[in-house]
């Protein structure tokens, strides 16, 4: 048996990001279009049954970690069910989710139940009127009432994942460190990625089509910078699964604080990972041209070997980098669909 699934540039790929639904409860104005995206038709959808065979196989050649991603993951309707079915696969190690938080508070216990090991909340500012703005309609209450659940409830780590923008919620940086020393959140700051919706937002001036990639950038440098100017060093944080974030604490804290600097920095050497959209597309890189659409071979009936010779297709599409700047002005590539 294979157990360990490397590409072709020797990286271990033992994490899979699976999207579970393309919808979302809210319409954030980096993600999604302010008309949100046409909902694709209930067949369309992996059931649950594909997508356990789809992970069965993946975990056969070496995927250990599984991600439940979307559009919102807690909308797809027997979502604590699915996780009880995954948590049957022995080989895998760890579930987890990333979720807006809203509709966390009322599942937290039963997902802990089911076998969620831990839960990622996305949260870019702690102000009532700008969580309604940017995400076009959200209520903050629900979230960190959703967050406190999911500790209460020991998804931890919790982590708390702030997309950084330039005029939005860039003042708001320091005020999401302080909460990973009043509140235990373990705060990742993400460098948020033009592409998709989030071109209008990093690019405001629209008569400017030659704006570089960083126009708009808050880089995480910049973030540490301040969060240092006021606390003064961070030191290192042993966090778990702290995956392309690097992690660190202002000492004395519960929580972490983290930064994933996919813009500034770049990962792509040690990315781990695949991605699977809710139609069953595998997605070698979020960047990726390519796509290998396993639903035709689930539908027609593959055998599990069938699915782990097409997972190895799409490990093999993998690049080396994810060419961030060739895609700055192509609208194709949605994290809603993607599920980030
Ligand atoms: N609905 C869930 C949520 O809100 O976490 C899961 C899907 S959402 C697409 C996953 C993550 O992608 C969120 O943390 C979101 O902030 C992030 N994201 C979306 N567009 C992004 C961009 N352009 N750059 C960086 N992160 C982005």
């Amino acid at each position: 048996m294979v157990t360990t699934f490397k590409d072709a540039f020797g990286r271990t790929i033992d994490y899979l990001r699976v999207s579970v639904t393309d919808r979302c409860n809210l319409r954030c104005v980096y993600c999604m279009p302010p008309e949100g995206v046409p909902p694709l038709a209930h067949d369309d959808i992996l059931r649950f049954e594909e997508l356990i065979r789809v992970v069965q196989a993946a975990t056969a050649l070496g995927i250990t970690r599984l991600r439940l991603t979307g559009g919102e993951p807690l909308v797809r309707r027997g979502i604590v069910e699915l996780i009880g079915l995954l948590r049957q696969l022995p080989a895998l190690q760890e579930i987890t989710m990333t979720t807006n938080g809203i509709l966390l508070a009322p599942l937290a216990e039963k997902l802990k139940a089911a076998g969620l090991d831990r839960v990622n909340v996305s949260l870019d500012t702690l102000d009532d009127g700008r969580y309604r703005a940017i995400t076009r309609g959200g209520e903050l209450a629900s979230v960190l009432a959703g967050i406190r659940a999911a500790q209460a409830a020991g998804l931890e780590p919790v982590k708390v994942n702030m997309v950084v923008m330039r005029g939005v919620n860039d003042d708001e940086t320091l005020a999401m460190a302080r909460q990973s020393v009043a509140r235990g959140w373990h705060v990742r700051y993400i460098e948020m990625m033009p592409l998709g919706a989030a071109q209008r937002v990093c690019m405001p001036d629209e008569a400017q089509p030659d704006q570089t990639l960083d126009a708009g950038l808050v880089s995480n440098d910049q973030v540490r910078q301040e969060i240092e100017a006021h606390y003064g060093p961070l030191e290192p944080a042993d966090v778990s699964g702290v995956g392309p974030a690097e992690t660190w604490r202002v000492p004395g804290s519960a929580g972490s604080i983290g930064f994933i600097s996919a813009v500034s920095h770049g990962f792509c050497s040690s990315c781990n990972r695949l991605r699977l959209t809710a139609t069953g597309r595998l997605v070698p890189c979020l960047f990726s041209d390519r796509e290998l659409d396993l639903r035709p071979a689930l539908r027609r009936g593959a055998t599990q070997e069938e699915l782990q010779a097409l997972l190895l297709e799409a490990v093999a599409l993998k690049g080396s980098g994810h060419r961030l700047a060739e895609h700055i002005l192509d609208t194709s590539h949605q994290m809603s669909r993607i599920g980030g």
